[in-house]
């Protein structure tokens, strides 16, 4: 039987250390760190996140704006808002919440977002800072996903690495930081041939695809650490990830589980992301 890495329980810890900074930083008579939240329309699923991301931020003693725009707000009028927040100096963080309604260009509204308050870590910027191994801000589910991998104490260097998913948000960052820990990555997709026997050589296994139970225990070697970073909805209306838990938690050494695994950590790495931000833009 596997280990559980507990997201939940480690991201309380991130959280936590976010808390004494920001304290830290009032105590000293600083300004507090401010995140702000843009959501449009009425996604009920966008609605939790949104939720869940102002309350961290209230926990961790940050600012936090809600944003809330109809459906039916034009491009314009939400890249104007934006425009808006890149200018206002009381702002570190900007995050759009994603997906946003097809009438409006996802990628623009990225583009938009400054780089410096670009808590997401979306933006062409920090991606090729990303990609060049250039200081910049990370993608919040990726660097959460290196966070749960560091609490196992495992050094990565040498470890085949297969990350089954190739997003631009969360599979081709991953495998980027993971290749930066000296780890041989492959990165697997829908085009893969025989994904059993390819995720079967992985030491370290991150799926992120979006397909219910698509890794079972006998595509799992003996003894690797699982990441399990999807978030899907059965029929009966639960949460679970693509990995089997029941059959692959009897073959892998650690496993994170869904809900309470990668989830929470985005949260966590979304808070620290802000404070950075806020560091970089007072320092
Ligand atoms: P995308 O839909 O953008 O990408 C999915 C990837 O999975 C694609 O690269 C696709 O391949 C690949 N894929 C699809 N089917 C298969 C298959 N049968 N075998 C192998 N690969 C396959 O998803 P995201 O990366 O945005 O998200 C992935 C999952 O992670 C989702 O469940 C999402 O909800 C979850 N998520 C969770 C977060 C968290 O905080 N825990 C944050 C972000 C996402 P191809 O490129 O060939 O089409």
């Amino acid at each position: 039987m596997s280990k559980i890495l507990d997201g939940k329980a480690l991201s309380a810890i991130v959280k936590d250390e976010v808390k004494a900074e920001v304290a830290e930083i009032v105590a000293r008579g600083g300004r507090v760190p401010c995140l702000c939240v843009i959501i449009v329309g009425e996604n009920p699923a966008s609605q939790v996140y949104v939720r869940n991301k102002v309350k961290a931020a209230e926990y961790t003693g940050m600012e936090s704006r809600l944003v809330a725009l109809p459906e039916g707000v034009s491009e314009d009028e939400l890249l104007a808002q934006i425009r808006a927040l890149n200018e206002d100096a009381s702002v570190d963080g900007i995050l759009v919440q994603l997906p946003l309604p097809k009438h409006i260009d996802e990628e623009k509204v990225i583009d938009a977002i400054s780089p410096a308050k670009d808590v997401d870590g979306f933006h062409p910027s920090n991606v090729a800072g990303l990609w060049l191994g250039k200081d910049c801000i990370l993608p919040c589910t990726p660097a959460g996903v290196m966070r749960l991998l560091d609490s196992t104490g495992v050094d990565l260097c040498g470890k085949t690495a297969v990350v089954v998913g190739r997003s631009n948000i969360v599979g081709k960052p991953v495998a980027k930081l993971l290749l930066d820990r000296n780890a041989t990555i492959v990165i697997a997709h829908s085009r893969t041939a025989d994904l059993s026997a390819v995720c079967r050589q992985a030491d370290v296994l991150v799926a992120a695809v979006g397909r219910a139970g698509l890794i079972t225990g006998d595509m799992v070697k003996p003894g690797a650490i699982v990441i399990d970073v999807g978030i899907n909805r059965l029929p009966d209306g639960r949460l679970c990830g693509d990995v089997d838990f029941a059959s692959c938690s009897e073959v892998a050494g650690w496993i994170t589980p869904v809900p309470g695994g990668v989830g929470p950590m985005t949260i966590a790495l979304l808070m620290k992301n802000t404070l950075r931000c806020y560091q970089k833009r007072i320092s």
